[in-house]
C-alpha cells in the first residue's frame, strides 16, 4: 500500500510542474497565432490604403483630362458632349444658349428705336393741347397703316381709348399691339408695353405676361424683367439664378477680356467652365452631378468607391479638387467588408485553442483521477488500521480472561460464569467480524453466492430483533419493534439478509450514544415490504449521505465522536439488498439521530394474514 500511496504522491507533485509546462506552451502558441494574424491585418490594411491612394490619384487625372477635354471643345461649342447647357455671349449685346434655355433678362438687351420725325406732331396737339382724344384717336389710324410708326400709333391710341372708357377699343389695339416686334424709343418692347397694360386690364393676359416673360421672350434689362413680372410672387429661383450666373459671366468677361477662361463649381452644384475667344465667350454649365460624369475610375478599381467629402468614419483616401482648378474635396473608399485573416491562420488560432482546451481538460481530468486514488488509498489504509483495532482490543482481553481462568484464579462462582459468558460473546463478536470481512472479500471479488429462497421478511426481522435484544440489553438498549401482524414473502438469501438487518441494528446502537432506545418497524405496501431500523443517535451529514453507503467510507460525525469501524458495513448491507432485488434507503440529520430502511419487492405469492 505504501509504496502506491508515495507513488501516487510524487506524480502529484510533478503534476502541477507538467501542467504548467504544457498550458504555458499552448498559451505561447495562441499567442504567436495571435500576434501573426495582426501583421496580417496591419499589412492587408496597408495594402487597401496604397491601393486606394493610387485609385484616387488615377481618377483626378482623368478628372483633370476630362475637363481639358470639355474645355478643348468648347472652342466649337456648338458640338459639346456632355449634357449641359451652353452659353454664347458676344459683343455688344449678344447672349444665346445651346440648347435654347430662355433667359430671364439679358446683360445687354437692343436699345430703343427712335419714332419718325414728325409722325405724331398732329396726334399730340389734339390729345395734349386740345384734350380731343376721339379726334386724336382718328389723327392716329392711318399711322396703323404704316409698318414704322403702327406700334405706336397702336399704343397711342389704347391709352386714349381707355381715357375714352373704351375698354373694348384699348383691349382690341393693345391685343393688336402684341404681335408687334418693334421697340420703342426707351428700349420697351411694344409688345410688352401691350402685355403689360393687357395685364392691368384682365388677369388672364397678366398670366400671359408671366409666360412670355418666363419663356424669355424678349431680351430684358433685369428691371425691366422686375417690373414686368411683378412683385406679387418670386419668379422661379433657378431660372433667376442661370440668368444671374449668365449677367456675372458676362460682367467679368468684360472686365477681363480675351484673357478671361476658367471653371468653377456653383452653389447649386453644377459646374460651370468658360473660355474666351477673341469675338465672344463660349461657357458650359453642367447641373449637379456631372461629377458622375467626369470622374472614372480606372478598370481595376473594383471595390473602391468615391464620394463627396462626408464625416464618415472608416478608411478612406481624401483628395483635393484643387488639383483640378476647382474647389471642395472627395473621398475614395473601399466597399469590400474588412480584412481577415486567411483560413489557414484561423485554422492555426483554432488548433492552439483546443490544445489549450485539451490541456487545461486534461490537466482537470487527471487532477481527479489522483485524488480519488489517494482518497481510496487512504480509505482502505484506515481499513487496515481499524481491523487490526477491532482484532486486538477484545483479543487482549480475551487472553488475560482466558489466562485466570486457566489458571484458577478466580474463586468465585458466579464470576467464573461471567468469565465464560464474556468469552462467549466476544468469541462470537469476533467471529461474526471475521464472516463479515470474509463475506465482504467475496463480495468485492464477485465470489459471492446468493441463495434464493422463499422467505418471510418480517418473521426473520423478527428473529433477528429477538437474537439482537439480548446483546444489546447488556449494553442497557431497548428496541422497540412494530411489525404487521401478517407475513411478507419475498425471494431472498437467508443468511444474508439477516446479517443485513443486524448490521443495521448494530450500526443504530453503535451511533447512538445518548438515547438508549433504537426503532424496528415493518410495514407491507402494495407490492413491496419496508423494514426500517430508526434511532436518534449522532446523525450523518447531509452531504455525506450518498457517499456513506461506499466500502470504507466513514462519516465525519462518527470520527469526530471517535466511534471505531471499518466502513464496510453499510457497503455490504446495499450490496445484499440490491442482490434481493430491493434497495435502502435513508434519512437523517446531524444529531437528530437516523433511518435506514431496506425495501424489498414482495414475492408473486403476495402476502397473508398470519
Ligand atoms: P462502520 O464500521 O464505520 O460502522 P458502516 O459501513 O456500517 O461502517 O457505516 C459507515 C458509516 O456510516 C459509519 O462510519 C458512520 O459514519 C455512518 N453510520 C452508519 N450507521 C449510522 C447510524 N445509525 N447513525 C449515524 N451514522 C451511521
Amino acid at each position: 500500500m505504501r509504496p502506491l500511496i508515495s507513488r501516487l504522491l510524487s506524480v502529484r507533485r510533478s503534476l502541477p510542474l507538467f501542467l504548467t509546462v504544457m498550458a504555458g506552451l499552448a498559451v505561447w502558441q495562441v499567442w504567436l497565432t495571435w500576434r501573426l494574424m495582426e501583421q496580417d491585418r496591419n499589412l492587408a490594411e496597408q495594402r487597401a490604403r496604397e491601393r486606394l491612394e493610387q485609385v484616387a490619384d488615377l481618377a483626378l487625372a482623368q478628372l483633370n483630362s476630362t475637363l481639358g477635354a470639355w474645355e478643348l471643345n468648347l472652342r466649337e461649342p456648338e458640338t459639346l458632349t456632355p449634357a449641359g447647357t451652353v452659353i454664347l455671349l458676344s459683343l455688344p449685346s449678344g447672349a444665346a444658349t445651346v440648347p435654347a434655355r430662355p433667359l430671364l433678362f439679358v446683360p445687354a438687351p437692343p436699345g430703343g428705336v427712335p419714332l419718325p420725325d414728325g409722325a405724331f406732331d398732329a396726334a399730340e396737339r389734339l390729345e395734349f393741347r386740345q384734350q380731343n382724344y376721339a379726334a386724336a384717336v382718328e389723327a392716329l389710324r392711318p399711322l396703323v397703316e404704316r409698318a414704322e410708326t403702327r406700334a405706336e400709333a397702336l399704343l397711342r391710341i389704347a391709352r386714349l381709348e381707355r381715357r375714352l372708357g373704351h375698354a373694348d377699343a384699348a383691349f382690341a389695339a393693345y391685343d393688336r399691339m402684341t404681335g408687334e416686334t418693334a421697340v420703342s424709343p426707351d428700349g420697351a418692347p411694344y409688345a410688352l408695353i401691350a402685355e403689360g397694360a393687357l395685364c392691368e386690364m384682365a388677369a388672364q393676359a397678366c398670366a400671359q405676361l408671366r409666360a412670355a416673360l418666363l419663356a424669355g421672350r424678349w431680351p430684358l434689362r433685369r428691371e425691366t424683367f422686375e417690373y414686368y413680372w411683378g412683385t406679387k410672387d418670386e419668379p422661379p429661383k433657378e431660372a433667376v439664378a442661370f440668368a444671374e450666373r449668365v449677367s456675372r459671366l458676362f460682367e467679368q468677361w468684360r472686365q477681363a477680356g480675351a484673357s478671361f477662361s476658367g471653371r468653377r463649381t456653383e452653389p447649386d452644384g453644377s459646374l460651370l467652365l468658360w473660355q474666351a475667344m477673341p469675338s465672344r465667350l463660349a461657357a458650359i454649365s453642367i447641373p449637379a452631378g456631372w461629377l458622375d460624369v467626369a470622374l472614372k475610375l480606372p478598370a481595376n478599381a473594383g471595390d473602391i468607391r468615391w464620394r463627396p467629402e462626408s464625416t464618415a468614419a472608416g478608411r478612406y483616401v481624401r483628395r483635393s479638387l484643387a488639383e483640378a482648378q476647382l474647389a471642395g474635396r472627395i473621398e475614395f473608399y473601399s466597399v469590400a467588408r474588412s480584412m481577415n485573416p486567411g483560413p489557414g491562420r484561423v485554422l492555426w488560432l483554432a488548433g492552439a485553442a483546443v490544445m489549450l482546451l485539451l490541456v487545461v481538460g486534461g490537466a482537470y481530468a487527471m487532477h481527479r483521477g489522483v485524488s480519488r486514488e489517494l482518497r481510496l488509498a487512504q480509505l482502505q489504509s484506515d481499513f487496515v488500521s481499524a481491523v487490526s483495532h477491532e482484532f486486538r482490543s477484545p483479543l487482549t482481553s480475551l487472553r488475560g480472561i482466558a489466562e485466570l481462568l486457566a489458571n484458577d484464579r478466580i474463586a468465585d462462582e458466579s464470576r467464573k460464569r461471567q468469565g465464560y459468558v464474556f468469552l462467549e460473546r466476544e468469541t462470537g463478536r469476533l467471529q461474526r467480524l471475521v464472516e463479515d470481512l470474509l463475506d465482504f472479500g467475496r463480495m468485492e471479488s464477485g465470489r459471492k453466492q446468493y441463495h434464493d429462497e422463499l422467505l418471510d421478511v418480517l418473521g426473520i426481522t423478527r428473529a433477528a430483533v429477538a437474537e439482537f435484544r439480548e446483546e444489546a440489553a447488556q449494553a442497557g438498549f431497548e428496541v422497540d419493534l412494530q411489525l404487521e401482524d401478517r407475513t411478507a414473502p419475498i425471494r431472498a438469501d437467508q443468511e444474508a439478509l439477516r446479517r443485513a438487518i443486524r448490521n443495521l441494528l448494530e450500526n443504530a446502537v453503535k451511533y447512538s450514544p445518548d438515547c438508549r432506545t433504537v426503532w424496528v418497524e415493518g410495514h407491507v405496501n402494495h407490492s413491496r415490504v419496508a423494514i426500517s431500523v430508526r434511532d436518534r443517535g449522532i446523525g450523518i451529514d447531509a452531504r455525506e449521505q450518498r457517499e456513506i453507503f461506499r466500502k470504507f467510507v466513514r462519516g465525519s460525525a462518527a470520527k469526530r465522536a471517535g466511534i471505531k469501524g471499518t466502513g464496510i458495513g453499510l457497503s455490504m448491507v446495499r450490496q445484499i439488498v440490491e442482490a434481493c432485488g430491493g434497495e435502502i434507503r435513508l434519512e437523517s440529520a446531524e444529531n437528530a439521530g437516523s433511518t435506514f430502511t431496506i425495501v424489498l419487492p414482495l414475492a408473486e405469492s403476495g402476502g397473508t394474514k398470519a
